[in-house]
């Protein structure tokens, strides 16, 4: 069994990889795990995250408590925990503001859902939700309704005038995601670019979301 001060050094290690893609710049960003049915694991505020240490780290319950805090947890702990509240097979989180990604969000483009094989089989479609202010508690009256959707139905979302979500039932999973996902955000532009896109058949997509369902149970 992985020990919480595994997972710890894990979370460090995975948030210095984002800050060294340029995923989160200055102190932005944030990245949690699950430690078990009530308990999160989370990133404090604050911090640029290529410095953080293990021991920074801070342990919330799902109602937003702190139960171990050194450090004030990240602002966006209420889309963390919305995501937690939401999906009890998602064990970790992603909070980035990767460039291209970010530019979809800030120009409120959708991402394609019908272009790239390997993005519809891992991700299915990467849906662009409303503009909320960041920090917000989430709790429901003041969550969107897509973005309830999108943290109950994928993996990976877009967060209107802000940036990106990814999730995952591992730490590493929804890192591989947020990096797919910035991906396909500069693929996109290169497709725009070019001033045409060839679309997947309806037929073609649903096998494909089918066959990257087979993978992921595998
Ligand atoms: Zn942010």
């Amino acid at each position: 069994m992985v020990s919480s001060w595994d997972l710890r050094k894990e979370v460090v290690d995975c948030a210095r990889r984002l800050a060294l893609l340029g995923f989160m710049p200055s102190t932005s960003g944030n990245l949690s795990v699950r430690l078990d049915p009530r308990r999160v694991l989370i990133t404090p505020s604050g911090l640029p995250k290529s410095a953080l240490q293990p021991g920074q780290l801070d342990v919330i319950d799902l109602e937003g408590d702190c139960l171990e805090c050194g450090l004030k947890p990240t602002s966006e702990l209420g889309l963390h925990l919305a995501a937690y509240r939401l999906r009890p097979d998602v064990m970790a989180a992603v909070h980035a503001h990767p460039p291209a990604a970010t530019a979809f969000a800030c120009a409120g483009v959708e991402l394609p859902a019908d272009i790239a094989s390997e993005v519809v089989a891992a991700l299915k479609s990467i849906p662009l939700t409303s503009f909320f202010m960041p920090g917000s508690k989430l709790t429901d009256p003041e969550m969107p309704a897509d973005l309830r959707e999108a943290l109950q139905t994928r993996d990976a979302m877009l967060l209107s005038n802000h940036g990106a979500l990814t999730l995952g039932n591992s730490l590493a999973i929804a890192f591989q995601n947020m990096e797919l996902l910035e991906h396909y955000a500069k693929i996109c532009l290169g497709v725009f670019q070019l001033g045409r896109q060839k679309r997947l058949s309806p037929q073609e997509v649903a096998a494909l979301i089918d066959l990257g369902g087979k993978y992921r149970r595998g």
